[in-house]
């Protein structure tokens, strides 16, 4: 791929995201988006940042224009376009609720992640078959038997050794989500009398309780802040999620 077509710089302070919501970038600009503490795994080819979706042009390259082998893994077609999917949903949620703020997405990133991600993930629709899926988590928990969404926060990067569709992380968040969606739905409802029926809109309005106390001062999770706001007992979401896990185990939740 000949360097003139990528975008450079892939964003500038001050710039509104809709000015160009998809950038790809040489792979050198790609390294320079991340702190050495913080630098992403090989198979990583995009990312969203500063409302933009940015790719590293050499997966862009690879993917569409060669035999799909990028960092170790296989990326087909249909893969490259469901991440996209993945991203513009983060992308969306990003600027919609948090209004591309870095600083608010960070916090939020670093305590409930696996909202973030299982939202992202549940757009494109859910990847793995539930067989694959049970496999997975019943080897994991052999491994780690306390494992929760509790670990899936921070950088999805750190506790994944693969792309979203073949691996747990992202799997279960999306999955935990979807559990999760119809129950948040209904204690949205409680608390303020509204029923927002569009697909996982009770999730999307709790973010935005969340982010409102935030701005207010608060400083804690969005399940912390669902559980304060809705008056439901604290640990209330994360004894349902060990439920859920369980019955996924035996075969009767998925
Ligand atoms: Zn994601």
């Amino acid at each position: 791929m000949n360097d003139d077509i990528y975008n450079s710089p892939p964003y500038e302070s001050g710039k509104q995201p809709s000015e160009a919501p998809v950038a790809v970038v040489t792979p050198r600009t790609w390294q320079s988006l991340f702190s050495p503490s913080n630098s992403p795994p090989e198979w990583a080819g995009c990312c969203t940042r500063e409302g933009r979706v940015i790719y590293n042009g050499e997966y862009v390259n690879r993917v569409l224009c060669g035999d799909g082998y990028y960092g170790g893994h296989r990326f087909d077609v249909q893969y490259f376009y469901r991440e996209f999917i993945h991203e513009l949903s983060h992308q969306d949620l990003n600027i919609s609720i948090f209004g591309g703020s870095e600083e608010m997405i960070d916090f939020f990133a670093g305590n409930s992640n696996w909202v973030f991600e299982g939202l992202a993930e549940l757009t494109p629709g859910i990847r793995q078959s539930t067989s694959d899926f049970r496999r997975l988590l019943q080897t994991h928990v052999g491994e780690h038997p306390d494992f929760s969404s509790q670990d899936l926060n921070g950088d999805f990067w750190r506790v994944d050794d693969g792309p979203a569709g073949l691996n747990l992380a992202y799997q279960y968040s999306a999955r935990l989500v979807r559990r999760l969606a119809s129950i948040l739905s209904q204690l949205y409802y409680k608390s303020t009398g509204y029923l927002n029926t569009k697909p996982y809109g009770g999730l999307v309005c709790w973010w935005e309780v969340a982010r409102n106390r935030y701005l207010g001062g608060q400083r804690e999770s969005f399940i912390d802040a669902v559980e304060d706001v809705a008056s439901v007992r604290q640990g209330t979401l994360l004894s349902i999620e060990r439920q859920w896990r369980s019955d996924v185990l035996n075969g009767t939740a998925e």
